[in-house]
């Protein structure tokens, strides 16, 4: 994802790319395309560039267990300095760049980001029910015989190592 910045006067610009993931290595979960979107706004001293990226991902419910499919989107600023300014360098989204550099690259960045984006807790949907503890039924498609009142005591050993764990 290069983007050519010699002799390019000041001003608004976009750029779209899209290529498959693992041109920026990336892996499972994520699969097939990156789309990301660039905002770039060229000043004299300064490039602020706003890129925003999604992704399809494989994800299995924590709770119930089935597979889904979701989109992964992430977004980041960066702040490309021509010339240093102090105290800048504090910063963590600033990179300087040496007036004369002619192209800057993004695909670390776009990468970095998008791992960061991945959610740890994977659920199908917010409120998914997940599977009974007691016979596996999917309580998201149908209701059982079986809650927690009625839970044997062979079983509530394990639902409240369960809660104690909280693998929901
Ligand atoms: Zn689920
Ligand atoms: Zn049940």
């Amino acid at each position: 994802m290069r983007i050519k910045i010699s002799g390019l006067e000041n001003g608004t610009y976009e750029y779209d790319f899209e290529a498959d993931i693992d041109k920026i290595d990336l892996t499972e979960p994520l699969f097939g395309k990156y789309s990301t979107n660039v905002v770039l706004n060229k000043f004299d001293d300064q490039i602020i560039l706003e890129a925003s990226t999604a992704v399809g991902a494989n994800f299995i419910c924590d709770r119930c267990g089935i597979e889904f499919k979701e989109t992964v989107k992430s977004k980041y600023k960066m702040i490309y300095l021509l010339r240093s300014i102090e105290g800048a360098e504090e910063e963590i989204n600033i990179i300087y760049l040496s007036p004369d550099t002619p192209i800057i690259d993004i695909s670390k960045e776009v990468r970095d980001y998008m791992i960061l984006s991945i959610p740890m807790k994977r659920l199908c949907k917010e409120d998914c029910k997940g599977l009974c503890v007691k016979c596996g039924t999917d309580l998201n498609k149908k209701q059982c015989d079986h809650n927690d009142d009625k839970v044997d005591d062979r079983w509530k050993v394990l639902v409240e190592l369960k809660n104690k764990l909280n693998i929901n």
